[in-house]
């Protein structure tokens, strides 16, 4: 499945004709200057591609609008070079509807003490310009990011791919497409939600299929297909038999192969990128798809176990932002298990019965075979491993009854204590920010779901920039939380967002 599109994003440069001829040629000639060293700098994860100086209403319009239809320009970034009359903004911007980005730079970097004169300061006037600017797109109440600073340091290049990321996954997330083989689990209330107002937000196509569909499109995969992928299955990782017969054990492992084909070609077929299940209501698939899911969801499916199509779409959007990062570390669907409670040793196992993604993992992957205890079906195969040490951030889209909200923590993953041997699942173990007790209390008084949709790649800004742009409530636990001022948080979101 291809993760990653060519995108580019517009570099937007204003000015006026105020200044003459002269000086237009000096603007233009800076910010083609800025364009390609930004480009050269391998920083920027989408090229930036340089667009005539805008100057005028009618221009500043027209070219937003291309922007508006060309399905590669993921974004547009703005710059006043010069002073450039806000009003001349006001119809472009209304009518754009790309992800926005303004850098407030300055072509030059430190001020010419000994030969500054009025030419210079006409040509290096983005700390007015941009001003005037910025005014105009927050009267209009437009979401947009403003990054600060000179335009070769590394920071601010740095905040410019980064967001770069943010606008991937506002402009993909109304291609993601949810297929849900069962319905969301019996009486469970936070895997829920309201899936026409999660297509009027996010654009999110969430469709049911009978799960009988899919199992059908299973059967069909033929016998040498599914004995090719558990080949490759034994090549890529260990094989714990724990007691197991070879030959009964490596059936259980097919039964996975051919779920996973089947899927897949399932999925393609239909175009979906995204899939949940629901261990109750497998009809005539003989196990609980395990080592199946890990394997789609390490090709870039999103995925929520027990129906649960909101992280499923939130994993998909995830996983859309951080492709072709370099040095990923990993995003998958995680759930909320066990607590460590010994003081200076805190934190929360992370598992799922089954179904993690092992993007995350660290060291060896193995197979096990190991009863469900829940359901009614074969004892699935499944990978087993532990997750990689570092920051990341866990991420639970709610449906509040007339909004929805998204909590966002830092987290930092960590090594557990000791190993696991009787655990036949994929396991990561964090510390929520600012700690345990804390972390937790901010979670549950926000409503977060013991499902989470995590990724050690992206940033709580990266989420909470993309929440604003879909025009829902984020809210942040991390190392300034205090849950007095939390509280006011959520209290003035009832205000904000009802
Ligand atoms: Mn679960």
């Amino acid at each position: 499945m291809k993760l990653q599109k060519d995108y580019k994003f517009w570099f937007c440069t204003g000015s006026q004709d105020l200044y003459g001829d002269e000086c237009l040629a000096h603007v233009a000639a800076h910010s083609k200057e800025m364009v390609e060293k930004l480009n050269a700098s391998g920083v920027l994860p989408y090229e930036v591609v340089w667009k005539p100086t805008l100057i005028t209403n009618e221009l500043i319009r027209k070219t937003f609008n291309e922007a508006n239809i060309d399905d590669t320009c993921a974004g547009v970034i703005t710059w006043m070079h010069t002073f450039s009359p806000a009003k001349s903004w006001i119809l472009g911007l209304q009518e754009l509807r790309k992800p926005l980005l303004h850098l407030h730079t300055q072509y030059n970097m430190e001020i010419p003490y000994d030969t500054i004169d009025m030419d210079f300061m006409n040509e290096n006037q983005a700390a007015h310009g941009d001003r005037e600017y910025g005014h105009m797109v927050t009267r209009m109440r437009i979401p947009r990011k403003v990054v600060v600073g000179h335009w070769t340091d590394p920071e601010v290049q740095e905040k410019i791919a980064s967001w770069q990321r943010t606008a991937i996954g506002i402009i993909e997330s109304s291609h993601i497409r949810v297929m849900r083989v069962a319905d969301n689990m019996r009486n469970v209330a936070v895997t829920e939600g309201d899936k026409v107002e999660a297509q009027l937000k996010f654009g999110w196509e969430v469709d049911a299929y009978p799960v009988n569909e899919i199992a059908e499109a299973v059967a069909a995969v033929s016998q040498s297909d599914t004995n090719e992928l558990v080949d490759e299955y034994y090549d890529k990782y260990e094989i714990l038999l724990e007691g197991r017969d070879p030959q009964e054990f490596k059936k259980h492992v097919a039964v996975q192969a051919q779920i996973e084909l089947g899927f897949e070609r399932f999925l393609e077929e239909k175009n979906y990128h995204a899939i949940v299940t629901h261990f109750g209501d497998l009809g005539a698939l003989k196990q609980l798809p395990g080592l199946a899911i890990h394997r789609l969801e390490e090709k870039g499916y999103g995925f929520g176990a027990e129906g649960d199509w909101k992280v499923a779409a939130m994993v998909r959007l995830m996983k859309i932002m951080t492709a072709g990062m370099k040095n990923a570390k990993g995003t998958s669907m995680l759930e909320d298990y066990t607590y460590n409670l010994v003081p200076g040793k805190e934190g929360i196992l992370q598992a799922h019965m089954l179904e993690i993604c092992p993007s995350i993992a660290d060291g060896p992957i193995s197979i096990k075979c190991q009863p469900l205890s829940m359901g009614n079906r074969e004892d699935p195969a499944r990978l087993v491993f532990t997750s990689k040490e570092g920051s990341g951030i866990a991420t639970s889209l709610i449906d509040m009854g007339n909004r929805f909200r998204l909590i966002i923590n830092d987290v930092d993953c960590k090594k557990c204590e000791k190993p696991m041997p009787k655990l036949p699942v994929a396991t990561n173990f964090w510390t929520p920010q600012p700690n345990l007790k804390t972390g937790a209390e901010a979670w549950i008084l926000a409503g977060g779901a013991h499902h989470t949709a995590f990724s050690y790649d992206l940033t709580a800004d990266q989420m909470g920039d993309w929440a604003e742009a879909m025009g829902i409530e984020a809210v942040y636990i991390d190392k300034n939380t205090n849950i007095r001022d939390f509280k006011r948080d959520l209290a003035l979101g009832e205000i904000v967002f009802r």
